[in-house]
């Protein structure tokens, strides 16, 4: 099932980052650059999380927080660095969490996670290609026998897991498991991946995808 996440941010180049970002991790997003736009969207549509800045045009974000707030969608404020007050109103007037331009990527995914997770948007167990995936006793089994992994491999499964049908680029699953910038001439993601898909039968359901990444064919 599709994550729908609703971008709301005048800044391109920050829109931008967070649209990249956040496709490469699996979510299918929706950007708006204007409050009264976004007020509109929010009206025909259902989103699973949206990512609020609040200075806006049209319609700031508090007031859009208002108008959200009835409609019961979790919202992370993506505020400046400059106004801590903003953070503490941005709360009170019910967003989940908030970041701080400039953000790290992984702290901003592992924010949009816990949050999903926390509305139950992200099931604890997961069934794909005939494996049962638990994400919270991390254990993976088929039909019933566990199967040993390590905590990288085991990421790693969960990432493909989590994004069936999508291509996830060597960098993304770098940039995700590893954190920090993909190194050249690294074969981490290559080795990682082989010795994962052998261990779970996963031989024909990861196709390499040019030489960039894999997809996960279920
Ligand atoms: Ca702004």
């Amino acid at each position: 099932m599709m994550i729908d996440i609703l971008i709301v941010e005048d800044e391109m180049p920050i829109r931008e980052l967070l649209r990249m970002s956040l496709t490469g991790a699996g979510y299918r997003c929706i950007c708006c650059d204007n409050g009264l736009k976004a007020a509109d969207l929010l009206e025909g549509n259902t989103y699973d999380l949206i990512l609020l800045d609040i200075m806006l045009p049209g319609m700031d974000g508090f007031e859009l927080m208002e108008f959200i707030r009835l409609l019961d969608i979790p919202t992370i404020f993506i505020t400046a660095k400059r106004d801590v007050s903003d953070k503490v109103k941005g709360l009170r007037m019910g967003a989940e969490d908030y970041i701080v331009k400039p953000f790290d990527i992984q702290e901003l995914l592992a924010r949009v996670e816990g949050v999903l997770r926390r509305h139950g948007k992200l099931d604890a167990q997961l069934s794909v290609g005939g494996l049962e995936i638990n994400t919270e006793s991390m254990q993976v089994s088929r039909a019933g026998e566990v199967i040993p992994l390590t905590h990288k491999e085991y990421e790693i499964l969960l990432l493909f897991a989590r994004n069936p049908g999508i291509v996830l680029y060597k960098t993304v699953i770098y940039e995700r498991i590893w954190g920090g910038e993909y190194p050249e001439h690294t074969r981490t993601v290559e080795l990682h991946v082989q010795r994962m898909k052998k261990k779970v039968g996963w031989e024909e359901k990861i196709k390499p995808v040019y030489a960039v990444g894999y997809r996960l064919e279920v």
